[in-house]
């Protein structure tokens, strides 16, 4: 694959997979001639108007309609969509949430909260809605590659990019992970 095209999203996540895709270390300096980051938290874009691009990579879980949206468009543009750690192959923690009432994780979170004084629960048009769940991606939309762990060790995803780069789908090795 020629300079390939990569759009990547943080959705319900903490930002340490992008973390541990930094940590690859010199291992960037021989992706980055192949690559083309068109959209990325690390790029700081600000709309999700994704080009069409060869790979797109989703971080965290989907739990509002808006990361919905987001991980639909970007299935929809992308060739081969990769699923970043626990959170996008699991739905990881956030998934905690899932035996509690919706009402009640909002109460939680806006009223009942020890640092918070005479709290709102926010309703303005423009916030994304809070699904019944939180749910991993594939739940969704499909997902073509799966590299778990939390984060994923920079080893897996420097892996898991060069077999892509390479036209191959990548399948991880036990080592890849497991963590001691
Ligand atoms: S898998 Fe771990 S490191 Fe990645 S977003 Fe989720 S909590 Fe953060």
């Amino acid at each position: 694959m020629e300079r390939a095209t990569i759009a990547t999203v943080w959705l319900e996540g903490c930002a340490g997979c992008h973390m541990s895709f930094l940590d690859i270390d010199e291992v960037l300096l021989d992706l980055l001639p192949r690559i083309e980051l068109t959209d990325s938290p690390i790029t700081d874009f600000k709309d999700f108007n994704f080009r069409r691009v060869d790979v797109g990579i989703i971080e965290g879980a989907i739990g509002n309609n808006e990361q919905l949206e987001i991980a639909r468009r970007l299935r929809d543009r992308c060739k081969i969509l990769v699923a970043w750690g626990d959170c996008a192959v699991f739905g990881g923690i956030n998934t905690l949430r899932n035996a509690i009432a919706r009402a009640d994780v909002l109460k939680c979170a806006y009223i009942d909260s020890a640092s918070t004084v005479d709290g709102i629960i926010p309703d303005d048009k423009e916030l994304p809605v809070l699904l019944q769940k939180t749910v991993p991606v594939n739940r969704m939309v499909e997902v073509d590659v799966y590299v778990p762990g939390c984060p994923p060790s920079p080893e897996a995803i420097a892996y898991s990019l060069t077999e892509i780069l390479e036209g191959r789908i990548p399948v991880l090795t036990a080592d890849m992970i497991h963590f001691d």
